[in-house]
């Protein structure tokens, strides 16, 4: 079907004059609003003013622009439908073919320092998401429908579909737009949401999980959907983001996004694994986190330093990974983590100006800004092939006084405090756990094996690709050791204390191979497997 008429009005100027110069060049007649219709006629188009158009002005300071039958009618009409066509004729309503919308750009706004509420509010779109949603609804039949752009991107794509024999956009771009037109409004109004609940004061009540034996007959959840994501684990699944409204400060569900391409459902798991894991610690600490584990994890005297640490431990992971602060993230932070690697997501409590600017360089970068606070879930949930599996969520800690030492060598203070750090960390590392640490960061993590011994060798392998010493290091295992080989694979590998649940029917075969080898250890009596 041929495009005719075309409505451009967009906040991203990227790229504009030269699509609407193809269109005119290839017969379009071209409509806009006030700040594009200005770019257009200073670069020599010939350019209608919506307020023209319509003949009704731009009024309440460009709030009201589009939101105008003869905008709205010419998009939403049905073009195989004779009595649409009919009722356009009746009312003069010219019929718009082609829309190229991009949102007043809400998120970089409020991502600006010192951003206050009056100006966060009129960068809420309200023209522009209704006309995308218009134009989308009416993509059409084969016959033919409304083509839609939000993405420069997608300029290229039109201008060959008109070129071809089909002389425009066929139903598949047609379709495959409006999706993206939808994912997009749906991405926008996700943002004002959050934004709007981080404003909230309130601290919400929390729910206290059910004891056992007092888990209720049938669980109603209220959920509301924040985002529709592009796609789910793989792009084959289709997925969206919903969030408790009731959730309290200090969970993920309270972020605002600052900058970046949009959230994916891998990168919204990965940031709530690393912020679970981070704002676990009282002192400055940094979490790097790759597909749900974490690959390095350090306190430090900065958050600078912290994140120095939790990268040396295995840079070659730290690749593309999720990278999560229980502090401020400030401008020697940015420029340390940003001159450095390639991240996906960068998360923290707060970020100053110029740790903003800085990252503003990076533009692809999402940076969220997560709400302090120790706001729990009630509970977790899990979807089991036609059913749910419910439990309390593990937050389970351990203190010093609760510690067993159980082999002839006994920690010293300063051992003890590091099993306790690698025992912190070993419960946000998936089963089966072996983490070895040295002085507050960690030097070898091994995650998600069927066997310990596995795990064990994993990370010992990973600290010497890494080039990080194992001697005198402090293991946890997130489990008990089966058998005494486990233990000695961390002991070989230069540990010289360990932490663990025990409990196994080897605990005695597993004690007296630490003592035989002269390393330290407590147990904790509880475990943290995470599946
Ligand atoms: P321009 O720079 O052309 O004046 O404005 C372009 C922006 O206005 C686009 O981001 C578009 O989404 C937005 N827009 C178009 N119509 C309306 C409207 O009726 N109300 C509001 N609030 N925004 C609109």
């Amino acid at each position: 079907m041929t495009i005719q008429t075309a409505l451009l009005s967009v906040s991203d100027k990227t790229g504009i004059v030269d699509f609407a110069q193809a269109l005119a060049q290839r017969g379009v007649r071209l409509l806009s609003t006030g700040g594009t219709a200005k770019l257009l006629a200073e670069a020599g188009l010939a350019v209608t003013e919506v307020a023209t158009h319509t003949g009704s002005p731009e009024i309440l300071d460009g709030r009201v622009k589009t939101l105008h039958p003869k905008i709205h009618g010419g998009l939403l009409a049905r073009r195989d439908d004779p009595a649409h066509m009919n009722t356009l004729a009746e009312h003069g309503i010219d019929r718009i073919d082609l829309l190229v919308v991009n949102l007043y750009p809400f998120r970089e706004t409020i991502a600006k320092p010192g951003c206050t509420f009056a100006d966060a509010i009129e960068n809420i779109d309200i023209g522009g998401p209704a006309m995308l949603r218009a134009s989308a609804k009416n993509h059409g039949t084969e016959q033919g429908g409304v083509t839609v752009v939000i993405d420069p991107a997608d300029y290229t794509r039109v201008l060959a579909a008109m070129d071809s024999p089909s002389k425009g956009p066929g139903y598949g771009l047609r379709l495959e737009l409006a999706t993206k037109a939808f994912a997009h409004t749906a991405s926008y109004d996700g943002a004002v949401s959050a934004y709007l609940s981080s404003l909230a004061q309130a601290e919400p009540e929390q729910n206290a999980t059910p004891e056992r034996n007092e888990w209720p007959a049938t669980l109603t959840l209220q959920i509301a959907r924040a985002d529709v994501l592009r796609y789910g684990e793989n792009p084959h699944q289709s997925a969206a983001f919903y969030v408790d409204p009731s959730c309290a400060p200090g969970l993920l569900g309270k972020f605002v996004q600052y900058q970046g391409k949009e959230l994916s459902y891998n990168n919204i798991a990965d940031a709530d694994a690393a912020w679970e894991c981070v704002r676990s610690f009282n002192s400055c600490a940094c979490v790097i986190v790759k597909h749900a584990n974490p690959c390095g994890v350090a306190l430090g005297d900065t958050p600078e330093q912290a994140y120095q640490k939790a990268f040396k431990t295995d840079p070659t992971s730290a690749f593309g990974g999720i990278i999560a602060f229980n502090q401020a993230v400030d401008e020697n932070t940015a420029r340390a983590i940003t001159s450095q690697q390639f991240m996906e997501v960068l998360l923290a409590p707060a970020f100053s100006p110029e740790a903003l600017a800085v990252l503003a360089e990076k533009k692809n970068v999402r940076v969220l800004q997560v709400s302090t606070g120790n706001g729990q879930n009630d509970f977790d949930v899990k979807r089991v092939g036609g059913g749910w599996l419910v439990q309390s969520p593990d937050v389970h800690d351990i203190t010093l006084d609760q510690l067993r030492v159980v082999t002839r060598k006994v920690p010293t203070e300063a051992q003890m405090q590091d099993l306790l750090f690698a025992w912190k960390v070993a419960k946000f590392v998936k089963s089966n756990a072996i983490v070895f640490t040295a002085d507050k960061m960690t030097i070898g993590v091994g995650a998600g094996q069927m066997s310990r011994i596995d795990s064990a060798r994993i990370a010992s392998i990973k600290a010497a690709n890494a080039g990080l010493s194992m001697a005198g290091t402090a293991v946890a295992s997130d489990a008990f050791f089966p058998f005494r080989d486990g233990l000695d694979v961390v002991a070989e590998a230069g540990a010289s204390c360990v932490i663990q649940p025990g409990g196994s029917v080897r605990d005695d075969e597993v004690i007296a191979a630490a003592d035989e080898r002269g390393i330290a250890m407590v147990l904790t009596g509880v475990r943290h497997f995470r599946h």
